[in-house]
């Protein structure tokens, strides 16, 4: 009998780590790198002499960030374009010092404008090591809860591959995942594609992760979609062109966003831009949702070829079955992945991703 799934993950680079992830606010789903100084230590420091904010700092998250400059929104939903403190800028090494989605506390100065007195610890990170610096990880949002592929059923059409691997990746960094499927209202039903075209393609995840089947046209599927993200932070990413804006704007209608205008006006625009901009749904529960185009751009490669297996929920019954115990269930003899494979517990296509991802293919960025 199989352990338990929870009980056979191991960090991205293959050390034992103290489960469930996530549950323990201190088990952070911080990027790691073997070799880099030890993320224990930056933690440390960071804890270490935890500043007091001033009396009058008012607690805030931040929503965006431009250069040195981070916009901050307050409880009541007014938001400051603020600095940091000069003090803060010493404490905090080795990570961006203020990121979105940060918790911060920050003193009103006039004009809109604020001063960042305090950042809290991050609870988590979804992060990357900066290029051309050997220790300072780039924050793409702080404090994520979970992340929300989004995908639409057609135009254009969706790619099992590149899903797979954002899976892969939320996966690799104890983030739980969503799949949302758009564009329900362009469905093609009928015998021809065996029920329908969304349910063929999307159907086989519906074991493994919460999908949910939206239109931002006809507004199917967002009440479903509010309640798997309220009280939470998700990071939302998906090819452009899914609907992505569209979905958000239905979340919060407040929202001055266009929807297809930069891809329309140049047909690339939108792919350049990677920061992320968070965004507060509406209600009563405190729940954001944060634009992460730079999602695509992380990479696997803090996953060790041999963890691969791990990252795919449904191969984690059959791991330690093997004839082999380094077995990378692509020829080998009594490999009980490829047996459950062909009686059909594994689906095949997720199979395939798992060997082309092993394999190093890098799937359509869509
Ligand atoms: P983004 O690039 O993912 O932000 O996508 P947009 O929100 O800009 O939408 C891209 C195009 O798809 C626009 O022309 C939208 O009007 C259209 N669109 C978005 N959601 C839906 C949907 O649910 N159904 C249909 N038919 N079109 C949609
Ligand atoms: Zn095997």
């Amino acid at each position: 009998m199989a352990p338990p799934h929870h009980a056979r993950v191991r960090t991205p680079h293959g050390n034992a780590c103290s489960l469930p992830l996530g549950l323990d606010g201190s088990s952070v789903t911080l990027q790691r790198r073997a070799g880099s100084r030890s993320s224990r230590s930056r933690d440390a420091r960071i804890d270490a002499a935890p500043p007091i904010p001033p009396p009058n700092a008012l607690p805030g998250v931040v929503v965006r960030a431009f250069g040195k400059f981070f916009t901050v929104q307050l409880e009541d939903g007014r938001e400051l374009l603020s600095t940091v403190k000069g003090g803060l800028k010493r404490y905090r090494r080795g990570t961006d010092l203020v990121a979105v989605g940060d918790n911060v506390f920050v003193t009103d100065v006039g004009e809109g404008e604020g001063r960042i007195d305090l950042v809290e610890p991050r609870r988590s990170a979804l992060s990357r090591l900066a290029r051309h610096t050997d220790d300072t990880e780039q924050i793409i949002l702080a404090n994520p809860d979970q992340a929300l592929f989004l995908f639409a059923v057609r135009n254009p059409e969706p790619h099992p591959r590149l899903l797979d691997r954002f899976l892969v990746m939320a996966e690799s960094r104890g983030l739980e995942a969503l799949i949302g499927v758009n564009k329900m209202d362009l469905d093609i039903a009928g015998p021809e594609v065996d029920g329908s075209l969304a349910r063929r393609i999307f159907g086989r995840y519906e074991a493994i992760y919460p999908v949910i089947y939206l239109s931002a046209k006809t507004g199917l599927g967002l009440n479903e979609l509010r309640r798997a993200l309220e009280g939470k932070v998700t990071a939302v990413a998906g090819p452009s062109g899914v609907g992505k804006s569209s979905l958000l704007n239905m979340l919060d209608p407040t929202r001055d966003r266009s929807v297809g205008e930069i891809s329309g006006a140049t047909g690339k625009g939108r792919h350049t831009t990677t920061a992320t901009v968070l965004h507060r749904v509406p209600g009563e529960a405190r729940t954001f949702v944060a634009d992460t185009p730079g999602i695509r751009a992380l990479s696997l490669q803090g996953v060790a070829d041999d963890d691969l297996d791990e990252l795919f929920p449904e191969m984690r019954p059959f791991l330690g079955l093997c004839r082999y115990a380094d077995c990378s269930h692509r020829s080998e003899p009594d490999c009980a992945v490829l047996a459950a494979v062909d009686r059909g517990e594994i689906g095949r296509e997720r199979y395939e991703s798992y060997v082309g991802l092993r394999n190093g293919d890098v799937p359509d960025a869509g």
